[in-house]
This record gives C-alpha cells, sequence and structure tokens, in this order.
C-alpha cells in the first residue's frame, strides 16, 4: 500500500503536469457515481474515441514532467521551478492495470517530457506500453506520444503496441519553432509523423491479404498547434491541418489555445486565452474533414483570419450570394452539406425523403432539419424558404448574428434581398 501511495503521489503531480495537451479530446473528468458504480478518477481522466468510434476514459498522463528542453510556452520546461516526477515502466504499466481492473478507465493517454536523449526517453515509454501488453495482458486503448527525433525502429515498436500515436507539431513554422522551442527542430518533428504514415499504410495493405498480421497504430496519428502564441493567421494553420490531412493521413489536429505559463518575452501578453478562435479553428477544420471544403474556399491573403462573430460556414455562404439559393429537391449531397445549418445528418434525411416525392418547406422541419439559419439559403419547390424580415433588420449577417427569426412574420415586414441578380419578389418565385 506504502508503494501504492507513492505512485499516487507521483500521479497528483504528473497528471496536473499532462493537463496542457489538447490532443485528447477533453480532459479533468469529474464523474461519481456515489453508490459505488464506476467511478472516474478525480483528476487526470480524459476522454477520447477508439478506432471504432466509442468514446472511452483515459487516464492522461505524463511519464516524465523533467524535461532537457526549455519550450518557452510549456509549463513543464528545463527552467521552471515546481515539483518534478518521473514514473518507470513498471510502475506505470502496474498503475494503469489497476485503474483499469478497478472500472475507472478504459485506457492511457501517455506523454513525456524529454528526460534524456529522444531515444532514451521514447524507448522508456514503449517499455511501459510493452509491459501492458505483453507481460500484463491489458487489452485497453493507448495513446502513446512519440518523442520528436526518435529512432524509427522505437516509432514503430511504438505503433505495435499503441492504437493511437501522436507527435505535436505545436508551433506552425519553422521559424516560430526556431524561437520558442529552440530544442527541436521542424524536421524532427515530421520526420516520426512520415515514419508512422508509411507504417500505417503498410500495415493496411499487409492486413488486406493476411487478416492475422500484426496491426499498426489502428486509430491512427494525431498532433496538436498551439494558438496565439506565435503570429501565424488561421489562413496559415489551417493551410498547415490540410496539408497534414492529404498528406501523411492524420486523423486529428487538436488546436489548443495557448494559455500564459510564464513571463518569457517571447510570448504575448494576453490577457485571456484565445479560446473563441480555438472554436472557430475547430469549426473550420470539420468543414475540411468532412464538407469537402479546401482551405483557400475559407480564407485567403486578404481575409486570412477566420470571422471571429460569424461560423466559418455561414461566412462562406455570405461570401458566396451566387451559390444561393439552393433547390431541396435537385441539390446533390455536397451541395446541401454547404448550407449553413445543415448538417451531415440533415443531408442524408433530405436525400432519403425526395425519393418518395418532392419536398416543400413544412416537410423539412418534419424530417428534423433545423430551420433557422437553413431557411435563408434554400427553396423547395421553387418557393424561397426565407422569412420576411423587418426592414430595421438589417443584412442577413445581420440576421445570422441576431439568431432571427425569434416570432412570426408581421405585415408590416418585408422582404430582404438576399442573392445578387434576385429581388426580394422574386425570392419568393424561385
Ligand atoms: S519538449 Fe518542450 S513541450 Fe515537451 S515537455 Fe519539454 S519543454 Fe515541454
Amino acid at each position: 500500500m506504502a508503494d501504492f501511495n507513492k505512485l499516487l503521489g507521483k500521479l497528483e503531480i504528473l497528471s496536473a503536469a499532462a493537463r496542457y495537451d489538447a490532443s485528447c479530446a477533453s480532459s479533468g473528468s469529474r464523474r461519481s457515481h456515489g453508490d459505488g458504480g464506476g467511478s472516474g478518477l478525480p483528476a487526470g481522466v480524459c476522454h477520447s474515441w477508439s478506432a471504432d468510434g466509442r468514446c472511452i476514459s483515459l487516464l492522461k498522463v505524463l511519464y516524465s514532467n523533467r524535461c532537457r528542453y526549455d519550450c518557452a510556452y510549456c509549463v513543464n520546461r528545463r527552467s521552471t521551478d515546481g515539483p518534478r516526477a518521473s514514473f518507470t515502466p513498471s510502475e506505470i504499466a502496474e498503475l494503469t492495470v489497476n485503474f483499469y481492473r478497478r472500472n475507472y478507465i478504459e485506457g492511457l493517454f501517455l506523454s513525456s517530457g524529454v528526460f534524456s536523449t529522444p531515444d532514451g526517453t521514447m524507448e522508456e515509454l514503449v517499455e511501459a506500453v510493452r509491459l501492458l501488453r505483453e507481460e500484463h495482458r491489458f487489452n485497453g486503448y493507448i495513446h502513446l506520444k512519440l518523442i520528436p527525433g526518435a529512432d524509427p525502429r522505437l516509432v514503430e515498436q511504438a505503433g505495435r503496441h499503441a492504437d493511437r500515436v501522436s507527435v505535436n507539431i505545436e508551433l506552425p513554422t519553422a521559424a516560430s519553432l526556431r524561437q520558442l522551442a529552440p530544442d527541436k527542430s521542424r524536421e524532427a518533428v515530421l520526420a516520426p509523423m512520415r515514419t508512422v504514415d508509411e507504417l500505417i499504410v503498410a500495415a493496411a495493405g499487409e492486413r488486406q491479404s493476411s487478416p492475422r498480421s500484426p496491426r499498426f497504430a489502428p486509430a491512427g496519428q494525431s498532433t496538436q498547434l498551439i494558438v496565439g502564441a506565435t503570429p501565424e493567421n488561421d489562413c496559415e494553420i489551417l493551410t498547415l491541418s490540410e496539408a497534414l490531412y492529404r498528406r501523411m493521413h492524420l486523423r486529428r489536429v487538436y488546436y489548443s489555445a495557448y494559455v500564459p505559463v510564464g513571463s518569457d518575452n517571447r510570448l504575448p501578453a494576453l490577457p485571456v486565452p484565445p479560446l473563441q478562435r480555438e472554436h472557430r479553428l475547430y469549426q473550420a477544420d470539420w468543414l475540411l474533414r468532412y464538407y469537402g471544403f479546401a482551405v483557400t474556399e475559407l480564407l485567403d491573403e486578404s481575409t486570412p483570419q477566420l470571422d471571429a462573430h460569424l461560423d466559418p460556414k455561414a461566412a462562406w455562404a455570405l461570401r458566396h450570394p451566387e451559390q444561393f439559393p439552393v433547390e431541396v429537391n435537385r441539390a446533390d449531397y455536397e451541395t446541401l452539406l454547404r448550407v449553413p445549418g445543415l448538417g451531415v445528418r440533415s443531408a442524408r434525411r433530405i436525400l432519403r425523403a425526395r425519393r418518395s416525392g418532392a419536398l416543400h418547406g413544412d416537410d423539412l422541419a418534419r424530417l428534423g432539419v433545423v430551420m433557422k439559419r437553413a431557411r435563408w439559403f434554400l427553396t423547395a419547390g421553387g418557393r424561397y424558404l426565407g422569412e420576411r424580415l423587418p426592414a430595421a433588420a438589417g443584412t442577413l449577417r445581420d440576421c445570422l448574428l441576431a439568431g432571427y427569426p425569434q416570432s412570426a412574420a408581421r405585415p408590416d415586414q418585408q422582404q430582404l434581398a438576399l442573392f445578387s441578380g434576385l429581388p426580394a419578389t422574386v425570392c419568393g418565385e424561385l
């Protein structure tokens, strides 16, 4: 028990040290079932998604918060004070199995400071997950961080044991990396990502011809970018993400609003972390991955930042009135997905429902389509579905920002001309 209490002491330090890594979907969960049901740990538990799409709770912890590097944005950097601790491979394996058997967690998210050489650090991380898999027969989910600069042989071993692996790029450009994380190089970060991508492709090919051949990181790889610590704009950040999705087949890029953790004069003095910007980047990222958008459609040199007030799809639609309104009875799936307010589920329901006959405006609400935003961009059977607006309502952007309409139209209201070349009176005739 004394040893276990010692482990819990380390856990307190190392789970707190891991909380700034956003590349696990959430962190710091507090779940409690006072009646004795399976409870979550009060600290160090995050949620993620497994390869088959299940939401799972993970023990999120650093192997060590000792680090030789001095990345300016990091709470664990060499030059900070504060308690330091390290596990051994057998300690982290035993702790994980212990919590797993108690039903606290369904897996492990393990990262680490670079406490020795990149290979020396990676070797200990690999040993920890090897012990879990081979000695403890641990069948839970493992997300393992790769250390920039680690040998490809160790990267391969990591991916044989882990479900997901990741290397944090952290900063979008080599110049920013040089400035804030001078011990790391862009190549040292990208090299393991390339290795992982090649090994995932190779393993998938082998399993097609031989289904029993070993798996390699079946939940893919991800990375994290810090937002707001350096001057890169949203266009540069999303262009990098798009390249990572297309060329290295990353499953996820996580965006982490910069949280000021020190007084280093290389860092901006932000009054609060840019959480709204982080939120917009996630929305735009979603459009890249699931809605068929390219970064160049959302942003360019003249508009390098996402609209702080409007979601990226609505902002795109307002810049492209020539694409609207869209006729629900004729538009293909990809076009429907571009209508603000329509998501994957709504677009599929529309396609399915119209096989049985032409759709009218009322049918869409019955299908569960949320019309509040979509109505401004749709026709059904030639009839425009937008509301009549009071003259004081201003532009469509104003209406979307205000969440209009909030009530039924009144007789003194007039039609707003929304789309170029379509006088207000004609919109209703389309
Ligand atoms: S390598 Fe940099 S970001 Fe990672 S723990 Fe060390 S100081 Fe922090």
